[in-house]
């Protein structure tokens, strides 16, 4: 088999790049491991920054998130007692976030890539990229008992944060940057209709709190727990009642209760590993960089990612110009590195850390007190929240 662009992974970031790639007129095959039902029903991310919900629109995949996305013009800060909201529409120009499950963006990328006739291998196993090096780069996989080879000018490695495109590529040719945090989410789905319109971040002495939402019927919600927390320690008595104390406060709001649909815990890590390029092997989304949850990013810095590369690689068809794919990574990165230090602030000001003493304790209260009443420091949080403009960091 041969292509242009290869493609490993079927996220976000695998898939859309596959959907501009076939807009520009460039042919991609994508190869994932997972099976196609697993892929579209994985619950992760639901928060589009404008920029996001903008890409999808303009590339004709956007019709569903346009109907039934909630647009949300403002998130509360919940602390000491009270809530706070930032606006983030009046402090931004008129920018807002979209709340649209990850897996809604991969079912519509799915759909579109299918109806086109494009390929699209689910449930491959043994993946492994080489070449890359080379102007002769290949992926080989199996496939319903099958051995393929795809010849490629050029890789893409989509395949998240445990893929093999980063692994792949030869040690001491990246430099990684790190952080774990000594706390994890425990995050659930509820069948119980958000008892408010926006999402609510609330720092309390017991740990962080998220309310968010995935639709008018279904409520996200996430508590802090340890790295370690088993999830049997969690009956359901107890996700509820440390919820509701967790975001009490003196305005007597509380998350509706219902069925927990879904469970799980997530670790807390940054990650980035630079350049993003290797030779003929280019890195994006997760398999290149992680944020922790907090400011909403691992999704729209994908979707950024491959909007980035996209382009560049139109441009080396059309043009053969190399200039597009030499900046890759060093665009990439400003971008990666604003949202990386965005995450790891939101994160810090709103978790407790285990043996946290008084002093960070006042110094987390004093600045989300700074956050909600001086208007410099909202808009600062406002305009890394809804996302920077393509073209800045
Ligand atoms: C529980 C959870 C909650 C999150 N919440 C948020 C949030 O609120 N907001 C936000 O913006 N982000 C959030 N994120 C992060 C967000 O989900 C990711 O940043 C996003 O999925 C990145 O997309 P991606 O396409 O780069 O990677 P992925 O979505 O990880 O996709 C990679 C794909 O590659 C496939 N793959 C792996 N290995 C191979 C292989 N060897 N060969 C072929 N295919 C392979 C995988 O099966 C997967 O389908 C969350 C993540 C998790 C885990």
């Amino acid at each position: 088999m041969r292509t242009q662009v290869a493609i490993v992974g079927a996220g976000p970031a695998g898939l859309l790049l596959a959907h501009l790639l076939q807009r520009a007129g460039i042919e991609a095959v994508v190869v994932e491991i997972r099976s196609r039902e697993y892929a579209e029903q994985r619950v992760r991310a639901g928060v589009l920054e404008q920029g996001t919900v903008d890409v999808l629109i303009e590339n004709g995949v956007g019709a569903r998130l346009k109907r039934e996305g909630l647009v949300h013009h403002g998130v509360e800060l919940r602390f000491a007692g009270r809530g706070h909201r930032i606006d983030l529409t009046e402090l931004t120009g008129g920018r807002s976030i979209t709340v649209y499950g990850q897996q809604e963006v991969v079912k519509d990328l799915v759909a579109a890539r299918l109806a086109a006739g494009a390929p699209l291998y689910f449930e491959a196993s043994d993946v492994r990229v080489a070449g890359f090096d080379t102007d002769r780069p290949r992926v080989t996989f199996r496939h319903e008992g099958r051995e393929h080879a795809l010849d490629c000018d050029f890789i893409a490695g989509c395949d998240g944060f445990r893929g093999t495109c980063r692994a792949s590529i030869p040690a001491g040719s990246l430099a990684v940057h790190e952080r774990a945090y000594p706390f994890a989410w425990l995050g659930i789905l509820a069948a119980a209709a958000p008892s408010r319109d926006e999402l609510a971040y609330a720092n309390h002495e017991r740990g962080f709190a998220l309310f968010s939402m995935r639709s008018p019927e279904v409520t996200r919600l996430y508590l802090q727990v340890a790295p370690d927390e088993s999830l049997d320690e969690w009956s359901d008595d107890r996700v509820w009642s440390e919820l509701h104390t967790r975001f009490a406060g003196d305005d007597g709001w509380q998350p509706n209760e219902g069925a927990i649909l879904e469970r799980g815990i997530t670790g807390m890590r940054s990650f980035v590993a630079e350049p993003m390029r290797h030779g003929r092997l280019f890195l994006a989304g997760d398999a290149a960089h992680i944020v922790p949850p907090t400011g909403a990013k691992g999704l729209n810095l994908a979707v950024a990612d491959v909007r980035v590369l996209a382009r560049a690689l139109a441009r080396w068809y059309a043009a053969g110009e190399e200039e597009g794919l030499a900046a890759y990574s060093a665009t990439c990165l400003r971008r990666v590195w604003r949202a990386e230090h965005f995450s790891w602030w939101m994160t810090s000001m709103l978790h407790r850390a285990p043996g946290e003493d008084s002093f960070r304790r006042r110094l987390q209260l004093a600045q989300l007190e700074y956050v909600v009443t001086s208007r410099a420091a909202a808009t600062s949080l406002a305009e890394n929240y809804v996302g920077m403009p393509f073209g800045t960091p």
